[in-house]
């Protein structure tokens, strides 16, 4: 079948880089996959495009198929996600989800369910409070969706039942090891009893539930730093966009303290 030259496309824009004197090349999540594509003469002030494809715009575009780029021929923004924009914080989150999206994307082709669940995120980083909680869940629902869910009921050694106490995590084998399977193996790492008990909560009720969760701070660090390993472990690179994170908020926490003297 030969595949149509044009066709017309929900799209978030992922990424951008400034190229030639007037052009951009976007990285595009797709319901139907990733899509690098240039958008001629968007940097130009009288450009129609401008205003419509920003970062993390979400717009309807037309695509032009190219041999090694398609042509972003035109584009009207469906959704703006102002509210990320504005807010320091909340930008370096999205831009850490649509660091994810983006590795994730590349590894498979199908991405509705990816589609709707960066959609739906990037909406909660501009309109919730506790973004962090709204980053561990699409974390979560990240890895079960790309088939990495890590095993958190059952032991991924001896498949006993995981009991309320110091366990251990595999990066390895994805999963929770048991007390006795994980003692002394090297490169578990222990999980608390309380990081294990969000963990499987997340996995296992929606939205409505996880908004409601209490975490303490140590516990959330754990799970955070939890998750940033395995994640990086599954796709097999560094997140770029970690570092940055960590710093910022170090940096918000001083002025925090500063003020408050
Ligand atoms: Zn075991």
């Amino acid at each position: 079948m030969r595949q149509e030259r044009l066709r017309r496309t929900e799209a978030l824009v992922l990424r951008e880089m400034d190229y030639g004197e007037a052009d951009r090349i976007l990285t595009l999540l797709t319901p139907g996959g990733e899509v690098r594509a240039i958008a001629h003469g968007i940097r130009r002030p009288t450009s129609r495009k401008v205003g419509h494809l920003g970062l993390f715009y979400r717009a309807e575009v037309m695509l032009a198929r190219g041999r090694d780029l398609d042509t972003i021929t035109q584009a009207e923004a469906l959704e703006e996600f102002e509210d990320i924009r504005s807010d320091l914080l909340r930008f370096t989150y999205a831009c850490y989800v649509g660091e994810l999206a983006d590795r994730f994307a590349q590894q498979q082709e199908e991405s509705d369910l990816l589609y709707k669940l960066v959609v739906t995120t990037l909406r909660r980083l501009g309109e919730q409070p506790r973004l962090r909680i709204w980053v561990r869940y699409f974390e979560m629902r990240l890895l079960s969706l790309s088939g990495y869910q890590p095993e958190m009921f059952s032991c991924v050694n001896c498949r006993a039942a995981i009991c309320p106490e110091t366990n251990f995590f595999s990066l390895e084998q994805g999963g929770l090891l048991c007390n006795r399977c994980g003692q002394g193996q090297s490169g578990a790492r222990a999980v608390s009893v309380n990081a294990q008990k969000v963990m499987r909560y997340m996995q296992s009720h929606g939205p409505d539930e996880v908004r409601r969760l209490r975490i303490t701070d140590t516990t959330h660090g754990e799970i955070e730093s939890l998750l940033h390993s395995y994640l990086e472990y599954t796709l097999e690179c560094e997140l770029k966009s970690v570092a940055f994170l960590h710093r910022l908020r170090r940096e918000l926490r001083e002025a925090e303290r500063a003020s408050a003297r």
